[in-house]
Formats: structure tokens, sequence, C-alpha cells
């Protein structure tokens, strides 16, 4: 049987039969103190995203505790995993039948965690804490599609992965942290030699923390990329191990490639569940119905690729769910303000507000009100759009051209460009129901300020 080897130096080689990096390949991301901190934290911890990696890593544990200075009753050590609460269920059926035994085996504390609520003082939900896990739970109470449709948004990047951080990083982190009693917990994490990047990420991440703590908080360690070993070299040793290719764990959401399988095989997995291709495509729906930018894919909709790979089950199922499922005319109104020149910041620090400080080519804040105007069949949100067009003198607009099943539109303040800052848009859309009234804070000061003297109208029914 193939076995990770960790002994040594603490960066041993893998074995023969599973293929790796050439250790020169590896930047500092792992050093001989940074091994030896994690070695010494009172507990610790593998952060396990259900997915072939931390797998991998989880297995070698499980054979070789002392290799990462766990004991070999695993009292010092447990193993966690952050509940998103949308993954492909052969995902959990695989981890359920494959590796809860092994826990159990070794009666490995297992605990698995989500938020209890959208915002974070509505803190963390324990659903499962045991050393005997039968069941891996698919959800918590509050999940991140919870959240996307209740926002009707897709997935957003700003710098980092912004679900991964609210729905992963944070329950376990806070509960590690709670648990810990202000002592170092080792934390280890299942980046392969592929994952450079993340890892070096990661390390930064927490030394901004602990210099924010004053204490070090987490000792992390990577296993897998001291051993070199890439996503094929796991494969070969999880599949060797249980018999098994385990599936890739991401979300079916998921936009960001690095994160979700690659295209054909996200596809294919699609066509597997077309029930889950359909929500998805439903929130896309929304989301571009509320923004047209807004697709799943930069500059492309997954509704395209799906009509593409001729997953007609999916299709299929999203159609009829539009026709069948409630439907809401939103307002959505904009504020785009315009942001501060370079030699403002420098001159005036972190806040200034004065108007010539503004550069209307310089993206500043957006302001977002997105409001419930109306709720019916797709028939009766579609005759009210009709008349509100009449009333306020504007047409509908059925635009095909972003979204290819057609959003209908009537707008009564639209943006000269998409260039043109300190300007603003306002619109009543259709749209499955479901989204939540929101405005930005801030959003009616901006919005009068913007907007001082150039009144247009508001539907009928709607409370201006
Ligand atoms: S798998 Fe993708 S969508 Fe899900 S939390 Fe991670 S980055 Fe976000
Ligand atoms: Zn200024």
């Amino acid at each position: 049987m193939t076995a990770l080897n960790l002994t040594g130096d603490h960066l041993g080689s893998a074995p023969s039969s599973v293929s790796t990096k050439p250790a020169k390949s590896m930047p500092e991301v792992v050093t001989a103190d940074s091994v030896a901190a994690f070695r010494a934290a009172p507990k610790k911890v593998l952060s396990f995203g259900l997915g072939l990696d931390s797998t991998g890593v989880l297995l070698s544990v499980l054979d070789n505790p002392a290799d990462y200075g766990i004991a070999k009753d695993f009292s010092d050590f447990f193993v966690m995993t952050a509940l998103t609460g949308f993954e492909f269920p052969d995902t959990i059926a695989a981890v359920q039948k494959h590796v809860l035994p092994r826990l159990r085996e070794k009666n490995v504390r297992y605990v698995q965690v989500a938020r209890a609520g959208p915002r974070d003082g509505d803190g963390v939900a324990v659903v499962s804490d045991t050393t005997n896990p039968g069941k891996m739970f698919s959800r918590g109470p509050w999940t991140l599609m919870d959240e996307l449709e209740a926002n009707g948004t897709v997935p957003q990047f700003a710098g980092d992965h912004l679900c991964s951080l609210k729905y992963k990083a944070w329950p376990q982190d806070r509960l590690q942290l709670a648990q810990a009693g202000g002592e170092t917990v080792g934390k280890l994490f299942g980046y392969n030699a592929d994952e450079h990047r993340r890892a070096a990420k990661a390390n930064k991440h927490q030394t901004r923390r602990d210099k924010e703590a004053g204490t070090q908080t987490f000792a992390l360690d990577y296993p897998l990329i001291r051993l070199g070993l890439d996503r094929e070299g796991v494969k070969g040793f999880v599949t060797d191990k249980l018999g098994v290719a385990m599936p890739k764990s991401y979300c079916p959401v998921c936009p960001f490639s690095g994160v979700c399988s690659p295209q054909p095989d996200h596809l294919e997995r699609l066509r597997k569940f077309p029930s889950l291709a359909a929500r998805v495509l439903r929130l896309e729906y929304v989301s571009m119905a509320l923004n047209s930018n807004s697709s799943l894919y930069k500059d492309d909709t997954l509704f395209r690729r799906v009509t593409d790979d001729q997953n007609n089950d999916a299709l299929g199922e999203f159609a009829a769910g539009l026709d069948e499922q409630d439907w809401s005319v939103y307002r959505l109104q904009r504020a785009y303000t315009a942001g501060r020149r370079p030699e403002c910041r420098t001159a005036h620090g972190d806040r200034c507000a004065k108007p010539e400080c503004r550069d209307s080519s310089i993206k500043g804040t957006v302001y977002r009100s997105v409001k419930t105007v109306r709720t019916g069949s797709r028939a009766e949100a579609g005759a009210f759009l009709d008349n509100a067009a009449v009333a306020l003198g504007r047409p509908v607009e059925h635009s095909a051209s972003a979204h290819g099943a057609g959003i209908d539109r009537v707008r009564t303040r639209v943006r000269p460009d998409a260039k043109t800052y300190g300007t603003a848009e306002d619109f009543y859309v259709a749209a499955p129901a479901g989204v939540q009234d929101k405005a930005r804070a801030g959003f009616a000061t901006v919005w009068a300020q913007m907007t001082a003297g150039k009144k247009t109208g508001t539907a009928p029914c709607e409370e201006s």
C-alpha cells in the first residue's frame, strides 16, 4: 500500500508511485520553523473540505499520526468541515461511505459546522460533533445559496473568493479559536503542490492576523506541498487507499476556475444533476435581471454553456420552474459615485467629501437598492410591468442579448454610458420572486444628492 511519508526533516519525499512536482519549484510556504510550530501546537485540526486533496492529508494522518506530531490516540487532533450547504450529492455520499468509517475506526473527532445565519452575529452552528460520525450533512441552518438567492447575486470575487471566506474559513476559524482557550491551533491544509499561491496567501493572511492578535493564533502546515504532491499525485494516493476516485468537492454555483472543475467535467456533472443546474440557472437569471453584467462567468453565461452542452433536462427544468414559480417586479436603483483623484488621497487622507476631488472617469462606490414592487404569477408580474410602462410613458425593453431566455425591463433613468461615474440608473424588472428588499447603508442620502432636481416617475402602487 502506498504511504505518504513525512518523517525525517519534515520535507520527506513522496512515494515513487505517485507524481510529484520538483522540489525546486516550491516557494517558502513551508519552513522547518513552521512545521515545528505546527507540531508544538497543543491542539491540531485538519480543515477537511471534502475534496480529494484534504482527503489525502486525512488518510495520511490516520495512518501515521506521529509524522505530524499528533498523539497516537488522536486525543489532540480533530477534523472539521464547514458546510457551504450546496455540494454535489455524490461528494456527500462518497465521504459518508469511504471516509467516515475510517474516522469511526480510529475514534477521531469530526466536527461539522455551518453559519447560523447571514450575519456574523448569528454565530456558528455545530451540526455534528462526534468521534462516531455516521452522517455527512449536506447543509446547516443558513447556506451560501440562501444568501445568493436572497440577494439575487452570483458569487463575487474581490481580491479573494468572498463566499469561501464567509462560508468555509469564517465558521471554522471562529469555532477553533473559541475552543483553543488562547493557545495556538495547529492547522493542516490540503493545498497541493499546484497551489503554492493559495498557501502563500494563507500565510500572509495569518501573519497579519497574528500581528493584530499579538500572538500566534494558528500554525499552518501544508503536507502535500512539503511532499511536492500535485493533484495527480494525490489522486493516485487516495484512489490507492480507498479503492475509488473521490469526486471533486465544490459548489455547483462556483464560477471560479481553479476551484470549480475544468468546464467539460463540470458540464458533465451538471448533466448528472440537472436539478442543481436548474437552480443555478435560475439564480443566474435573477442576478442578470437585476444587473445585466452579473452573469455567472465573466463575459459568458451558464445558460449559454448549458445550452451548447445540450443539457436539455436542466434547461427543461429551468424553463418549467420559471413558469410555475412566483415572480416579482423589482425596482432597482443604483447610484455610481465618482471616485477620488489620487492626489486627493495624498492631500486629504482617508476621507474627503469635496466634490472637486472626484473624477467622473474613476469608479467610486456603487449604492444599490432593490425593492419588490409586486409579486404574483409570471403572467401577473408581466402585466404589471406592462401597465407600469404605460403609466410611466416608457417602453418595455425585452433584452435577449445578455441572457438567452430574455429579460423585460422598464427604465426610468439611464446612465449615459457605463464608464461615467457620478451617474444613476433606475428601472423595473420582472424576475422570479425571492430577492429581499435591501439598500446599501447611505443609499438614500447618496441617491437624493445624485438625483436632486431630476425627478422621474414611479410605478403605480409603489410608494416613492
Ligand atoms: S466552491 Fe466556489 S462558490 Fe463554493 S465557496 Fe468555494 S469559491 Fe465559493
Ligand atoms: Zn479631497
